[in-house]
């Protein structure tokens, strides 16, 4: 069973239509790509599977549950975000532990689980700062806490590397993989980077203009891609 399940998705704004019958399977940890260019729907598709915007037509489910009307909160998914959006008068801590705080855990409970998602992501010694003491690759980091320490099923990741520099940009995309593999977490990544899509995905959804291009592993696009579109955005030889 696909743990989340993208079937025949539609989106309209107003009378303007922006997704057309995008079909999209994520299994059980994979790690999925959702590459394109700017204004073409990924953050519009994310949204939907978050439970951020309404889905015009189709149906999402997570784990085999249709979530099209499921409050954002039941949905067991944690989003990161381009401006991470961090609370500048709370410490590393209290954003991090605050869903938590907010979901009603006790205090022990939230020690552990901010304690553990420090280690995961080595924010022990920032733990006490504040997000304007930061660098911009701490604060990353700081927003994946918080997404880690809801244990979600589900990671959905909106462009988070857009802001760093390029250099910083390389060594999170390695930061975010050994994440993956450690959590062993299922994510759906947006980018409208092909380098950061071709090195970091186990399979890519090429999407032009709210349709679905092509999916595949990397290699695949690569090698056949489907179109011209597909060869041109991913920058093989076809
Ligand atoms: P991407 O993330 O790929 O850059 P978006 O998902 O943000 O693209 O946008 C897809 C399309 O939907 C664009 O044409 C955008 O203008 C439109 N759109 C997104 N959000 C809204 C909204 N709230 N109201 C009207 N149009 C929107
Ligand atoms: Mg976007």
């Amino acid at each position: 069973m696909a743990q989340v399940s993208i079937r025949d998705v539609c989106k309209s704004f107003g009378s303007v239509e922006v997704m057309h019958d995008v079909h999209v399977d994520i299994s059980d940890g994979e790690f999925v790509v959702l590459v394109g260019p700017s204004g073409c729907g990924k953050s519009t598709l994310l949204r939907m599977v978050a439970g951020l915007e309404t889905i015009s037509a189709g149906t999402i489910a997570i784990e085999g549950k249709v979530v099209n009307n499921m409050h954002p909160k039941d949905r067991n998914i944690a989003m990161v975000f381009q401006n991470y959006a961090l609370y500048p008068q709370m410490t590393v801590a209290q954003n991090m532990g605050f869903a938590l705080e907010l979901a009603g855990k006790s205090k022990a409970e939230i020690t552990n689980a901010v304690g553990d998602a420090a280690t995961i992501l080595d924010l022990h010694s920032y733990l006490d700062r504040k997000p304007g003491q930061l660098s911009g690759g701490q604060r990353q980091r700081v927003a994946m806490g918080r997404a880690i320490v809801r244990d979600p099923k589900v990671f959905l990741f909106d462009e988070p590397l857009s802001n760093l520099d390029a250099k910083l940009r390389v060594h999170m995309r390695a930061e975010i993989k050994a994440l993956h593999q450690r959590l062993g977490a299922t994510i759906l990544y947006v980018t409208h980077d092909q380098i950061e899509a071709m090195t970091m995905a186990d399979k890519i959804v090429v999407l032009n203009a709210g349709r679905v291009e092509q999916i595949g592993s990397p290699l695949d696009l690569y090698d056949r891609p489907a179109n011209r579109f597909v060869a041109g955005f991913i920058g093989s030889p076809a």
